[in-house]
């Protein structure tokens, strides 16, 4: 098997690893062309001082990182000298705790340190400047030139070709496919195109007709003299690769002398059009002139830190170019427009091995099995995220951030606000404390409900959870299963698929059995081939061949459009519409006068159009938090009457407004799954306790044959588990003193009086009544599997 004419645009650490990968598949009919030489063809990668820190937030990235270290070490591109990261602040100690439960909980080990284990690791460091550190023993430096080569090398004695001083000038595309690649030496017939051109890639993905949300972005990178403590080292680097996140720093050794990388100063971008030719740069393209004024609080920094540094100079220095994205993450897959055009943009060193990988699995077998890429996929983005002043204010607000300690629910500064709901108004009437959901302005709580604390004995959780939070969120969740709550739905994905071929996709599509009568609504999931969870969704059948689908972001309606029939329309209506969530036991006393539909006779997962008062609705009866409603949709001109009709007849009922702070914590008391946190790609609906949404006999659907195995051997389950302390997710699992799983998704259960947390664990460890631990910053958090749900698991409350 050759497989299909590919061209990889990019000769850097990127399009090496991929070459590699593809041939190592069985794929050699492959070019790889770069207008640089190679193996230093005058990209990022070719003066990367190659730092590769694998811990990281994203199970994904540190499973990349992880890969390209092992695959590096046995290219011998990589000295694995280990990675440090100091504390010189108590917020900072804090944060590298959380650090370490990332590592443990991803697999990764990882040790804290005290400053004098620090010092000893680092002999440089003055250890009375630091308060702890942590350490990963198999990070280290990649050699980035020989591990482009060394992959070219691979792929060329296996029929790549290289095509160094190729320059890229245009994209030939046929019927929405590409077909060549247009170079400077004459075209190359292509079936499939890759773009990995670094930052130079929003050039060449235009030549495709394809945005690409990526910032070049100049960074500093300075080198010393010889520095004492150094002195008369023989290897390139003995002591760990040291981070220090408090001043913006890091710092690798190369025989006597220091690289110092430096993310403290200003914002440096640039476009990728302003970027010299190879033979205009005067040292590289991807090198600009050094800006001394910049570094200078570095230097100062440095010295402090590391005092040896003070009897040395700084010797020379670049202002390096490399990517960045609006969420720090790599931009991976097929063009939404022209087939065949793939980029694989925004890769660090540390992970190029890895996206190399997953590239081509993707690409060969049609999905990535090694890892989950929902994060890393090019159309994750809402359209409002491609604008060009998004996608540099978000580049450059990434490259200040890129050491701070972000909280999981820290929204964006700027650009905001972006999107609003209809109710925005009403919502800040009411002290609306809002945080960001894809771009929309989400209320978290209301500050007008503090008089529902009154009365009520609410735990304060921990300081890190304590943030973004107020003990509203609980007072609402509480007051939501008393009376009666509206909960702005509206930054939900809204489909609509629609003509005659509607039926039969979704039921090829989705897992679930959609054909039944029209007012119909279910629950069901979007798979991939190998059985992999895309998506959950919701399917309202609302005429014959006209259904809307709650799903949940743009991947959704991209996996739709990519399998959509001729005879299928489909089309976001989300920015058209919106939605109220009606919850709560008073929910009917207060809708039903205002309405024409017998909402008694409106039972649990069906629907009806009608009409609230004035306003056109369609009405799900559906609830994520478990209790009596429904969800309540209308066109966005109609969104704000919608709001006062039911705000103002349901004033007797006790009627309140509630955040997401409140809905998480009821949709957790009832086990409700959230896609992207709880179950990714990665995980299978029986894993994820979602064997429920699967109808394996309605009939053949995309990842029907995978699910047949998959369900007799699942050997890990998405499970409940109860505390005392309220975590944040992504933190490990300890069976004693062995890590098992992680947390996905976890809130204070304001109803059952406990700590929730879900967590992927071994089967073996999921039954109720199993005690464990969760590493919470420095403490271990007694945690019990419990059965789930929660709260109300008769379903009398639903279906009342
Ligand atoms: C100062 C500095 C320090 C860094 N430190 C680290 C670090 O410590 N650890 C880490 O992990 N990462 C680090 N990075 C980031 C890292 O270097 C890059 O993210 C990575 O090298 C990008 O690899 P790439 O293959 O995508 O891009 P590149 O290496 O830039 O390769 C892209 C290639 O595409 C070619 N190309 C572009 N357009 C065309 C065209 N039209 N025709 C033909 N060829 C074309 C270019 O010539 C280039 O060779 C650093 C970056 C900088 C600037």
């Amino acid at each position: 098997m050759t497989g299909p004419s590919v061209v990889i645009i990019g000769a850097g650490v990127v399009g090496a690893a991929l070459a590699d990968e593809l041939s190592a598949r069985g794929w050699s009919d492959v070019t790889v062309v770069d207008q640089g030489d190679v193996p230093a063809t005058g990209g990022s990668s070719s003066h990367a001082p190659g730092l590769v820190f694998q811990v990281n937030g994203s199970k994904t990235m540190t499973e990349m990182a992880r890969y390209t270290a092992e695959k590096f070490v046995a290219l011998d591109s990589f000295l694995q000298v280990g990675g440090l990261e100091v504390a010189t602040s108590t917020q900072r100690l804090a944060e590298l705790r959380r650090r370490h439960g990332w590592a443990v909980a991803w697999g990764l080990e990882a040790h804290l340190l005290t400053p004098q284990e620090c010092a000893a690791k680092h002999s440089l460091l003055d250890e009375t400047k630091v308060l702890g550190g942590l350490y990963v023993p198999t990070d280290g430096l990649a050699k980035a030139v020989k591990a482009v080569d060394a992959q070219l090398a691979r792929a060329q004695g296996r029929g790549v070709r290289v095509l160094p001083r190729h320059e890229v000038l245009d994209i030939r595309t046929q019927d929405g496919k590409v077909c060549a690649v247009v170079t400077d030496h004459g075209d190359l017939p292509a079936q499939v195109v890759v773009c990995c051109a670094g930052i130079w890639g929003p050039k060449v993905a235009r030549m495709a007709g394809m945005e690409l949300p990526l910032t070049p972005l100049a960074h500093q990178l300075a080198w010393t003299g010889p520095v004492p403590g150094l002195a008369g080292q023989s290897e390139e680097a003995t002591r760990p690769i040291l981070r220090h996140q408090d001043a913006d720093l890091y710092y690798r050794e190369r025989f006597d002398t220091l690289g110092i990388g430096y993310y403290g100063h200003r914002p440096m971008p640039i476009t990728a059009d302003e970027i010299l030719a190879v033979d205009e740069a005067e040292v590289m393209p991807s090198v600009l002139t050094f800006t001394p004024g910049d570094f200078a609080p570095a230097w100062e920094e440095t010295q402090a830190l590391l005092p040896d540094t003070q009897k040395a100079e700084v010797e020379s220095g670049i202002n390096g170019l490399f990517s960045f994205t609006t969420d720090h993450l790599p931009l991976m897959g097929q063009s939404p427009d022209v087939e065949g055009f793939w980029v694989a943009e925004a890769v660090w060193v540390t992970h190029s091995a890895g996206v190399g990988r997953a590239m081509a699995e993707w690409l060969v077998d049609g999905h990535c099995s090694s890892f989950d890429l929902h994060e890393c996929d090019v159309n994750r983005f809402e359209p409002h995220q491609l604008a060009p002043d998004y996608v540099r204010d978000r580049g450059c607000q990434n490259y200040v951030e890129v050491y701070d300690i972000i909280h999981p629910l820290q929204p964006m500064e700027h650009p905001r606000p972006l999107r609003l709901s209809p109710f925005h108004p009403r919502q800040r009437d009411l002290g609306a404390v809002f945080l960001d959901a894809s771009g929309w302005e989400r209320p978290q709580w209301y500050d007008a409900n503090a008089p529902l604390l009154d009365g009520r004995d609410l735990p304060t959780p921990g300081p890190w959870a304590a943030r973004y939070w107020s003990p509203i969120v609980g007072a609402e969740a509480q007051a939501t299963r008393e009376a009666v709550a509206l909960y702005d739905m509206s930054a939900l994905k809204r489909l609509e698929v629609s003509g005659p071929g509607a039926l039969a996709f979704l039921q090829r599509i989705t897992t679930g059995d959609v054909s039944k009568s029209v007012g119909s609504v279910t629950y069901c999931l979007l798979l991939d081939t190998d059985g992999g969870i895309r998506s959950d969704v919701t399917v309202a059948r609302l005429g014959p061949d006209r259904f809307q689908v709650g799903a949940n972001g743009n991947l959704d309606l991209d996996w739709l459009e990519r399998h959509r029939p001729a005879d299928v329309f489909l089309r976001d209506v989300t920015a058209g519409t919106c939605c109220l969530g009606v919850w709560g036991p008073k929910a009917r006393d207060l809708v039903q006068p205002l309405t024409g539909i017998d909402l008694t006779a409106l039972k649990y997962f069906r629907g009806a159009r009608g009409f609230i008062g004035n306003v056109p609705v369609t009405m799900l009866r559906l609830s994520y938090v478990g209790e009596l409603g429904w969800e309540i949709y209308t066109t966005a001109d109609m969104g704000l009457k919608l709001w006062d009709t039911l705000w103002s007849a349901g004033r007797e009922h006790g009627v309140l407004a509630g955040g997401r702070g409140a809905f998480t914590s009821l949709r957790l008391e009832k086990g409700y799954r959230s896609f992207g946190a709880d179950m990714t790609f990665e995980h299978d609906p029986y894993e994820a306790g979602l064997g429920f949404a699967v109808k394996l006999d309605k009939g053949d659907f995309v990842g029907r044959r995978a699910l047949l195995e998959r369900k007799e051997s699942v050997r890990r389950k998405l499970t409940c588990l109860l505390t005392d302390e309220v975590v944040m997710g992504k933190e490990p699992v300890y069976d004693g003193e062995r890590a098992v799983g992680y947390v996905t998704s976890a809130a204070y259960g304001y109803t059952v009086g406990r700590g929730i947390a879900y967590a992927w664990l071994p089967a073996s460890l999921a039954s109720p009544g199993q005690a464990l631990h969760i590493g919470y910053f420095d403490q271990r958090v007694p945690a019990v599997v419990a059965e789930e749900p929660l709260f109300d698991p008769a379903m009398t409350r639903l279906r009342g």
